[in-house]
């Protein structure tokens, strides 16, 4: 069954009226639905609802009207009588295109055999805890009652919960139910981009990120010009980045811009991933996958970057050197690994000192991206020498890749050609205003590469610059080893320009 109505819907959550009619105001490029949450409002708006009905009748998108209750992420204390009153005694005649009634109270409604109208019911169970076991149950309770849409949010804790969501697509659609499934929380974000193409109704954005009415929800700007919802199919190939957290992550606004200025149909979604195994076996292996979708690759990120060995059938040398990869390639029904922070580490050192042969190069941190870059570094004849808090674990990668290493304590860098930053240290956040070197430790090394990319100038690199340092920020190497997804899932060439561009876009955003 096809909708007329737009697949989008804005969720405006707002004191009053004249809140209201702003946000609409705000959200008028768009062509979406408005859901208008009368929960929100404040009581002496929702004592008179006269104006809120003037709007309704004006508004020149459709709309929908939703009380929601506290125990489903509404936000007011109504209880269950107060709110089936509220719809009972006028409110169903609200000059909305649609009302969404709880599933508790449609049920009443039922038994009352009141005048609904149920051609512009959304009956709707929410959950925000968990995925529940008896979701075919509670689907079966919801096809049970004359509502013409049918409506599932439950939360994910892990992206594997996506696929009971999915299956429930597919269930509605056998059944020629129209209906909408979402998936709350970081980990459902992939429902919320994939769920019109895999015939839901319509999924929901706000406004802006920051006026998010359900956590996971995507900001309206977001929503279309990121991730192209609109232009979603069934055919649209899918790749993803999957790790824990995602949710940070600038990659999405990266990869989705190169596909799209290539006019590559396909989209690019974070999965917050917990259980890898399961993920893999359930949602990415060709041979045992529980999904019909076109998935081609995937970005793997912390911390799953060697766990996720284990689940492939082939690895590129530098991924199995490593220890770790971070691009997975579906061909036909294999799964192959690569490793493309290795070379994208040394590209941007290459472009900047030349050849590395007998280049001397610290690395504070012993983590994986110090193991991709002392790889290269190898490749390159360089010598590097390994600083870190953890004396056992820098011994134990310094043994493995036959380098030195030292503790990062009074560490002093004057004799070393490069000064990388392999650690968290002068990320965005937390850990911010925070170096693994001050300027008196950097004098006299030639250039100091911070691998940190948000914030783009961190305090490593205004200590190095303090200390007379050239410097070679982070963002350079992400954008190369994105580029090399990119082709090892397209078999093109990305426009690197696009790829900055939008990197530059996100991380302001960010600020
Ligand atoms: P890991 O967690 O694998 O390793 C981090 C390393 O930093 C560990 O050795 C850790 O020590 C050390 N470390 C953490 N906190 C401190 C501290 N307070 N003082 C000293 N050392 C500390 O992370 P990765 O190696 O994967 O990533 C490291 C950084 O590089 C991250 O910020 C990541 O975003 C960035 N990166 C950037 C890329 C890019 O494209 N620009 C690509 C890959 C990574 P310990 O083991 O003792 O905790």
């Amino acid at each position: 069954m096809l909708s007329t109505y737009p697949l989008i819907c804005i969720s405006i959550c707002e004191s009053n009226c004249e809140s209201i009619a702003r946000a609409i105001r705000d959200a008028g490029k768009h062509d979406g639905l408005f859901e208008i949450r009368l929960d929100c409002l404040a009581a002496d708006a929702l004592k008179n609802l006269d104006p809120l009905r003037a709007l309704l009748a004006a508004c020149p998108q459709p709309t929908i009207v939703t009380f929601r209750a506290a125990d489903e992420g509404g936000r007011c204390d109504a209880d269950y009588e107060t709110r089936l009153r509220f719809w009972c005694e006028k409110d169903l005649e609200l000059p909305a295109n649609f009302v969404d009634l709880e599933l508790d109270i449609a049920e009443q409604l039922i038994r009352e055999a009141g005048p609904v109208d149920w051609s512009r019911v959304i009956c709707s169970y929410h959950n925000h805890e968990e995925v529940p076991a008896e979701l075919n149950q509670i689907f079966e309770r919801l096809a049970a009652t004359p509502a013409r849409v049918l409506k599932v949010a439950v939360r994910v804790n892990d992206a594997i919960e996506c696929l009971p969501i999915f299956d429930l697509l597919e269930h509605a659609k056998r059944a020629g139910r129209e209906i909408i499934a979402i998936g709350m929380g970081a980990a459902g974000v992939a429902t919320r981009i994939l769920g019109p193409a895999r015939g839901a109704f319509l999924t929901y954005a706000s406004l802006a990120d920051r006026r998010a009415t359900a956590v996971g929800q995507i900001g309206i700007e977001e929503l279309t010009s990121v991730y192209r919802v609109e232009k979603i199919s069934s055919e649209t190939v899918i790749t993803g980045l999957v790790g824990r957290p995602v949710a940070h992550s600038i990659s999405p606004q990266i990869h989705n811009a190169a596909f799209a200025s290539s006019q590559t149909d396909a989209v690019y979604i974070p999965f917050e991933v917990r259980d890898l195994k399961a993920f893999f076996k359930q949602m990415v292996h060709p041979r045992t996958r529980e999904i019909d979708w076109p998935l081609r690759g995937l970005s793997i990120t912390a911390p799953h970057k060697t766990e996720v060995l284990a689940q492939l059938d082939w690895i590129e040398v530098a991924g199995r050197e490593i220890g770790a990869v971070n691009t997975v390639v579906v061909e036909a029904d294999r799964l192959c690994g690569y490793n493309t922070d290795a070379s994208a580490f040394i590209a941007p050192l290459k472009n900047r000192l030349g050849p590395l042969n007998d280049a001397r190069v610290a690395i504070i941190g012993a983590g994986g991206a110090a193991s991709a870059a002392l790889y290269s570094l190898k490749q390159e004849n360089a010598s590097a020498t390994i600083f870190a808090r953890d004396f056992r674990k820098a011994q134990q990668l310094a043994d493995r890749w036959a380098v030195e290493c030292r503790t990062i304590k009074q560490a002093v860098f004057a004799e070393f050609d490069v000064v990388v930053n392999a650690t968290p240290l002068g990320t965005s956040g937390e850990l911010e205003n925070e170096t693994p070197a001050r300027a008196p430790q950097l004098r006299g090394a030639r250039l100091a590469y911070e691998l940190v990319y948000n914030p783009p100038v961190t305090q490593f690199l205004r200590e190095a610059q303090a200390a007379g340092c050239e410097t070679l920020a982070g963002l350079p190497m992400l954008l190369t080893q994105a580029a090399r997804q990119f082709q090892l899932w397209t078999g093109r060439t990305a426009n690197s320009d696009v790829m900055q561009a939008a990197a530059i876009k996100a991380l302001n955003s960010d600020i």
